[in-house]
């Protein structure tokens, strides 16, 4: 026992337990000294409870029976915790300046949907580098590009990045970005006033096709056949597309079965939900765009609880900052558990029953039931239906057609439709966001 080094017995563990799980354990594990080892009791220095907990909840077991292989002892663990350890997560790049104003006050880019505000990892990295050489040489290499993956993982930040930079190198370029659901509309209305020379001038003459959400368009026919032939007369003069998706195209069935391998023609890539490491560097990143100083525990706090959608983490974000506002007192991770206890998304890919997303919705609007499913289009029923929807698709594992059978038989475009609604409403109301934030922590407590 005597010849057993506290320090080096703890780094030869962490790194047997890094090659085991990856640089999420290191995350954990780097802000932690070993101080001493007594009566078989490996003593370790931890900045605060929040590490003391996270590693017992995660690790123990494991560094255990790790001690035990490299001693052959039984060696327990003691946390001292020291709050002198600060700043020992991996830094972020830099902060870009302030983002330029644009030359051209009429761009339907968001300005603050940029490569330099965009967080890369290993989740969205190749998604990242085919965007960044598209918006350098359009039209060559990556032609389409496929872009697909769930909801608040960065695909629209990624395609007004595209938009921005190509302003940005080739002011001159004819740059339109556009939802497949705008698409649709337009090219309905163009019939409609019989004007459908004018869309096609518009939607064929472009350097580079931005669309969003194709899956809106899907099996919608006639729309789906215009997009075909928009798509091939852009193709076949070399004109860039970009297209984003929540699925991949051989999950879609469109009436034109055509499009589905047009989709995979050039560069398919998807974003999956960013990895912890990746959370932490988005989590520094927009708290310096907000200039608001977030410690780093509270940091790994939130990045450790909000997992699936970068929406939420920037929601959590802004309350934090609200508060700390409000009050003037500095956070901590007890603080912000209270702060966001109502609103945390006790894990959003956990999945729930439909029923109870269903009763707590029409509960919280003073509703029936029976008015989810109906057909009655009054604002104060339509909005509680859709964010009834929007709450389907991201807190359960059904597809939008079932989730649309369960609202009444609606069509699954319709979902997709609320989705989007409710989406928007989020980003533009920090109320609303709030209310939704509780509304899901609920449902969930519910059913736990
Ligand atoms: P999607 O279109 O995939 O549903 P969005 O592009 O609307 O997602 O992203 C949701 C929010 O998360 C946006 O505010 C966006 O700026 C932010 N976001 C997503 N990915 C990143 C990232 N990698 N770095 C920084 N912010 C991100
Ligand atoms: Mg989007």
């Amino acid at each position: 026992m005597h010849n057993i080094e506290p320090t080096t017995l703890w780094s030869q563990t962490v790194e047997r337990l890094r090659s085991e799980i990856g640089e999420d354990a290191d995350l954990w594990l780097r802000p932690i000294e070993a101080l001493r080892i007594d009566d078989q009791v490996l003593h370790l220095k931890v900045p605060n409870k929040f590490f003391s907990d996270g590693i017992k909840d995660r690790y123990q077991k494991r560094l255990v029976s790790i001690f035990k292989d490299l001693t052959g002892l039984d060696i327990g663990i003691d946390y001292e915790i020291c709050i002198d350890l600060t700043n020992r997560l991996p830094p972020t790049d830099p902060i870009p300046g302030p983002i330029p104003q644009s030359e051209f006050p009429l761009s339907e880019f968001n300005p603050r949907y940029t490569f330099a505000s965009f967080v890369v990892g290993k989740s969205n990295r190749l998604a990242y580098a085919t965007a960044d050489v598209i918006s350098k040489n359009p039209g060559t290499q990556y032609n389409p590009f496929f872009l697909y993956g769930g909801v608040g993982l960065g695909k629209t930040h990624l395609l007004h990045a595209i938009g921005n930079a190509l302003r940005q190198g080739f002011p001159r370029s004819r740059v339109l970005y556009t939802t497949a659901e705008e698409f649709v509309n337009d090219y309905i209305n163009s019939i409609h006033h019989r004007k459908t020379d004018d869309f096609r001038a518009k939607y064929r003459n472009l350097d580079c096709l931005l669309i969003d959400d194709i899956q809106f368009l899907i099996a919608k026919e006639q729309s789906e056949q215009e997009f075909f032939h928009t798509f091939n007369s852009l193709f076949d003069s070399r004109h860039q597309i970009v297209i984003t998706s929540d699925r991949v195209p051989k999950e879609m069935t469109p009436h034109e079965r055509r499009l589905v391998s047009r989709f995979e023609w050039g560069q398919v890539a998807d974003i999956t939900p960013p990895d912890l490491e990746t959370r932490i560097a988005i989590l520094r990143k927009k708290s310096e765009l907000e200039q608001f100083y977030v410690p780093d525990d509270v940091i790994l706090f939130v990045a450790s609880t909000v997992k699936s959608n970068i929406r939420l983490l920037e929601g959590s974000l802004i309350r934090l900052k609200a508060f700390a506002s409000m009050t003037g007192s500095s956070l901590t991770v007890d603080g912000a558990k209270d702060i966001l206890k109502d609103s945390l998304p006790h894990d959003v890919a956990s999945t729930v029953q439909m029923e109870t997303i269903q009763r707590m919705v029409s509960h919280k609007y003073s509703l029936d039931i029976k008015d989810l499913k109906g057909q009655q289009r009054t604002a104060s029923i339509a909005l509680p239906r859709q964010l009834a929807m929007y709450l389907a698709s991201i807190m359960t594992d059904l597809s939008s057609t079932d989730i649309g059978r369960a609202f009444g038989g609606r069509d699954h475009t319709t979902v997709l439709h609320s989705r989007k609604k409710i989406q928007k409403l989020l980003d533009e109301d920090p109320f609303f966001l709030e209310l939704v934030n509780k509304l899901q922590a609920d449902i969930k407590s519910v059913e736990n």
